[in-house]
């Protein structure tokens, strides 16, 4: 593996979520009877008429140029012709030599170190449909069903350039693709329903060399687990295949997830095989330098810039900001809380230890969560008051996150109210110095630490509630007057 440089680059598509299709009006929305979010257009039928939906253009641009690319002002839509069941038209309305975007970039950060991907273009095209193969696998299916409802769905394709080095690193910049995708609001990004597909190219070459070995192209990656598994694979694969002295074919393959290998699909195809031609139903597309001044300053704050302010001006450590801003809603579950309560590392603290485990042992997403920004900042707020010790709050938390009740309520209900009380605390550590002589005895001898233990006594006969401070205060107190 050490002899061999791995060199990948990524091909992606994102479903813009616009409400109608990219050529006429029908329903983007996804699922739906198979065949009712279809037209005359986006069925293909003879003698209509394409007309570009604005807001196509207006998220494609805007995701161009939150890629950091240079944004066409001469663009168009070009004819990609081949033939399958899912294409009614039998070719897909694509763009060719004149994309709407190119020449971009994005960082990634990988093991502590930020690396630049260099972006080639990125450009619009229509979905095509879906076929459902009937029987239990495609090998025993003996028909076909089409579903239409798909097709002409807008997408956009992004192409990275062979800069990526690892399946790690394709994570990363998948993830980050992702993050500000959502952040700009141009698509729902849930690689499970196919908002987000990949296609990964992978190739090795000896290390030191210049040149690029024979890539393969592998499609079906949708998940980013798969994305990472069938990497992986792939470069095992070629390595295996270079070391005995062969020759990588190039090809595009597929992923098989039951099995966990890629397998070949079909030898590359090439772009004159699909006799691409400008598409003479849709006019050129010009746009004016005004209105793309208008979408840049219309941008949000985009991950890597919120993942900076964090780390410089809110004190987070590195790792728990890029966790923070990895989602769009991650980051304004905490922009809100930090509003209501600036604790910074607090807060940060509470989404990403208590927060983020409870979401993920329930397969829940943040949107899902119970717990709302507001329940959170007050909850701090008990904490800082002393309402409630640090401990009791995760159990406050819990409750928080089950029922979505408000902390006070919670802890009225369930009378975890902190005891602070001297008077209180005092009698239950003489109890527990009583009944512990051999601790108290360690204590004497200069065993500093067997006042954990006591303290441990006191707050378990008080079920937690009692004040840390307190009961240590009182316990140091008697046992150095024994
Ligand atoms: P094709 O003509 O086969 O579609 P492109 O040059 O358009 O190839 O590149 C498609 C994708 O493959 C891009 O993301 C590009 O960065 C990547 N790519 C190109 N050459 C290689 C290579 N030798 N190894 C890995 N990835 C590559
Ligand atoms: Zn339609
Ligand atoms: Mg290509």
């Amino acid at each position: 593996m050490g002899q061999y440089e791995v060199v990948i680059g990524l091909e992606v598509h994102v479903e813009l979520k616009t409400k109608t299709k990219i050529f006429c009006g029908c329903p983007t929305e996804f699922g739906g009877e198979p065949n009712t979010h279809v037209c005359p257009i986006c069925l293909g039928l003879p003698g209509v008429l394409p007309v570009l939906n604005k807001k196509v253009l207006e998220f494609a641009t805007k995701a161009g140029l939150a890629l950091n690319c240079k944004i066409a002002e001469f663009s168009k839509f070009d004819r990609k012709n081949y033939f399958y069941p899912d294409l009614p038209k039998a070719y897909q309305i694509s763009q060719y030599d004149l994309p709407i975007a190119e020449q971009g970039y994005l960082d990634i950060n990988v093991n502590g170190q930020t690396k630049r991907i260099g972006i080639t273009r990125l450009h619009m095209e229509e979905d095509a449909g879906k076929l459902v193969h009937q029987g239990l696998t495609i090998s025993s299916s003996n028909s076909s069903l089409v579903d239409y409802n798909r097709t002409g769905v807008p997408l956009i394709e992004i192409v990275s350039e062979p800069d990526l080095r690892s399946a790690e690193e394709a994570k990363a910049y998948l993830e980050m693709l992702k993050a500000i995708m959502e952040y700009i609001d141009v698509s729902d990004v849930k690689m499970e329903q196919g908002s987000l597909r990949c296609d990964a190219n992978v190739s090795i070459r000896p290390m030191g060399s210049k040149e690029f070995g024979t890539k393969t192209e592998v499609k079906n990656l949708n998940s980013f687990r798969s994305v990472q598994r069938a990497i992986e694979y792939e470069i095992a694969r070629q390595i295996d295949i270079v070391e005995e002295g062969g020759k990588i074919i190039q090809e595009t393959r597929t992923w098989d997830e039951n099995k966990g290998i890629t397998l070949s699909l079909r030898s590359k195809e090439e772009a004159h095989d699909y006799r691409y031609f400008p598409d003479p139903d849709l006019t050129p597309l010009v746009i004016s330098r005004e209105w793309v001044e208008e979408l840049k300053a219309g941008l949000p704050e985009l991950p890597a810039f919120k993942k900076e302010r964090l780390i410089k001006e809110h004190g987070l450590p590195e790792y728990d900001a890029g966790v923070i801003t990895s989602s769009r809603a991650l980051a304004e579950f905490y922009d809100k809380t930090v509003s209501l309560h600036p604790d910074y590392k607090a807060v940060s603290n509470w989404i990403m230890v208590e927060l983020l485990k409870l979401l993920n042992a329930e397969n829940l997403e943040i949107t899902d969560s119970k717990i709302t920004p507001q329940g959170l900042a007050k909850m701090l707020k008990m904490i800082e008051k002393g309402t409630i010790s640090g401990k009791i709050a995760k159990q406050v938390f819990e409750e928080m996150f089950n029922t979505g009740k408000d902390p006070e309520v919670i802890v009225k209900e369930k009378g975890l109210v902190q005891i602070s009380d001297e008077g209180q605390i005092s009698t239950i550590v003489d109890q527990v110095i009583a009944n512990n002589p051999k601790s108290v005895q360690d204590f004497k001898a200069g065993k500093e630490k067997a006042i954990g233990f006591l303290v441990g006594q006191v707050m378990k006969e008080t079920r937690g509630q009692a004040n840390p401070g307190v009961v240590n205060k009182l316990l140091k107190e008697k046992l150095t007057k024994l």
